[in-house]
């Protein structure tokens, strides 16, 4: 594996919403370039297109126009389904909110995506104690999710979008909810992964210690990005 190897490689995207007769330029010149073991921050004021971006980054919508690869891939060349599972294995989510099953363990909310991908359950087993292993909640893996505090549920969303070895993770407000320690807290393991696992991370953020703790800054403004 190639240390330096880029992971997402967006060129001239753009985005234009349609309503009624109007069109609406979200994105009119995106340019994005995440090498593994980089931690890109977005962040930009409300209604600027970060969620329409991070969408797009999780083929949760397609762009307009505009070219985006994964590890080489064209995500939009390929079908449907097949970027279904190219999300499923390339990539790893983190959400605000944590969205966690309340009534299920640790263990079990770790699992669930290792079912998705077809993971054996032995090998299951081993993947989700390593990804514990890397936010120190090894000792929580049989806990119900809804017993956690704050950041410890972050901490375990963590673990979950690094479960199946992904190329890069996207984190949207992933401190939004936490206080200042455990803002700090979850930062340096998402820093402290970053090197290590040499994944990428894309974090979209309002939070000034949190853009301040990745390796780069970029700001959405006028349906740019521009270093910030
Ligand atoms: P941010 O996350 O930075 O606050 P969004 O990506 O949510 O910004 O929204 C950017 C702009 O696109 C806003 O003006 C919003 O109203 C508009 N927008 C977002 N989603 C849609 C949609 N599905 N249809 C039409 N307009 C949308
Ligand atoms: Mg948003």
């Amino acid at each position: 594996m190639n240390r330096d190897e880029l992971v997402i490689d967006i060129r001239h995207l753009t985005k234009d919403y349609v309503s009624g007769s109007e069109k609406i330029a979200v994105l009119k010149d995106i340019n994005l370039e995440v090498r593994r073991g980089e931690m890109v921050a977005i962040m930009g004021p409300s209604g600027s297109g970060k969620s329409t971006l991070l969408f797009i980054l999780g083929i949760f919508q397609p762009p307009s126009g505009g070219v985006y690869k994964v590890a080489g891939v064209d995500v939009m060349s390929l079908s449907r389904d097949a970027q279904a599972v190219f999300r499923r294995e390339k990539m790893g989510f983190v959400f605000q909110s944590c969205d966690l099953l309340e009534n299920s363990t640790v263990y079990e909310n770790l699992e669930l995506p290792l079912i998705y991908t077809g993971v054996k359950r032995r090998e299951r087993a081993d993947k989700i104690m390593e990804a514990l292993q890397r936010v120190n909640l090894e000792h929580r893996v049989r806990q119900p999710s809804n017993r956690l505090s704050g950041g410890e549920r972050q901490r375990v969303s963590i673990a979950r979008a690094l479960v199946n070895e992904p190329e890069f993770i996207l984190a949207d407000e992933p401190t939004g909810q936490l206080d200042k320690a455990n803002s700090e807290r979850v930062m340096d393991y998402f820093v402290k992964i970053t090197e290590e696992a040499r994944v990428a991370m894309v974090i979209v953020t309002h939070d000034a210690m949190t853009a301040e703790r990745c390796s780069r800054r970029s700001l959405l403004s006028e349906g740019v990005l521009k270093p910030y």
